[in-house]
């Protein structure tokens, strides 16, 4: 079968976003700028010509070690470029339903990518340091926040208002949830079971999602980390008490919502009939 040249530049262009995407997550915990210096070996510093930075065919045709001190470079690189660009794959496919009836079709992809692209980093981070770094959440809520109204408003005004404000209170009852629920859970079991990014990180959910989205996500999150949760228990790679990162369940809730569409995990949870 052939592959539209189309879907084969947006895989491209995802696979240097997620180039990117390490480098900002590699980065940002260690508070080094993400443009300069330009890219290098982490373990012998060398800087990286333009064809040993290439996504996903460097890593290949370096077999996975360093040109200069022969290190390997870790899996997780192409990794997340693969990832990074079957996401972005699948945004061309994504029926969001949470934007209205009927948003624009090239500002509706434009908010997918940017969506997903700014979720992976934060996953990367939380999964390395358990930690959501606060300006990228609020950047991105408030990216979520300007996206709806793009969407709702190139719609018509009653639809941009009215969405704009639904997306508002999500965001809104995603911060006060999640802090509420946080505070509860420290004080029953007398130490911190949620961290505080999730509050930010499910904030950010509901401006771009709204409130049914945002419901949709969580229950995935919560469906999928205790899925994990429970595997990791039962073998012995999670200790009792052992803290673990929610933010990736949280962005792969947000992910599935986005991609499959709010009627989807409605009509899976049995609370709205097919058809
Ligand atoms: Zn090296």
């Amino acid at each position: 079968m052939a592959v539209p040249l189309t879907t084969l530049l947006v895989a491209l262009l995802g696979a240097c976003i997620g180039s990117f995407t390490n480098v900002v997550a590699w980065r940002w915990p260690r508070q080094e700028s993400v443009v300069r210096p330009g890219s290098h070996c982490p373990r012998c510093g060398t800087p990286l010509a333009w064809f040993e930075n290439l996504p996903l065919l460097s890593w290949l045709g370096l077999r996975g070690r360093c040109r200069h001190c022969h290190q390997p470079i870790a899996l997780r690189y192409p990794l997340v470029e693969l990832l990074c660009a079957g996401l972005w794959v699948a945004v061309l496919a994504a029926q969001p339903a949470t934007m209205g009836p009927a948003p624009a079709p090239v500002p509706l992809l434009l908010a997918g990518w940017l969506l997903l692209s700014w979720l992976l980093p934060l996953v990367l981070i939380d999964l390395d340091s358990l930690w959501l770094p606060e300006p990228l959440c609020r950047i991105g809520l408030l990216l979520g926040l300007a996206m709806t109204a793009l969407l709702g408003f190139l719609q018509d005004a009653a639809t941009g208002r009215q969405l704009l404000l639904s997306h508002l209170i999500a965001a809104g009852l995603g911060l006060i949830v999640f802090e509420g629920l946080s505070a509860l859970a420290e004080r029953l079991l007398g130490r911190p079971a949620l961290g505080l990014g999730d509050a930010k990180l499910a904030a950010l959910m509901g401006a771009w999602l709204g409130p049914l989205g945002l419901l949709m996500a969580v229950a995935v999150a919560v469906c999928s980390g205790a899925l994990v949760g429970g595997i990791g228990r039962i073998s012995g790679r999670l200790q009792r008490h052992q803290p673990f990162a929610f933010g990736p369940f949280l962005a792969l809730g947000t992910a599935a919502v986005w991609l499959l569409g709010v009627p989807f995990w409605l009509n899976l949870s049995g609370l709205a009939p097919l058809g």
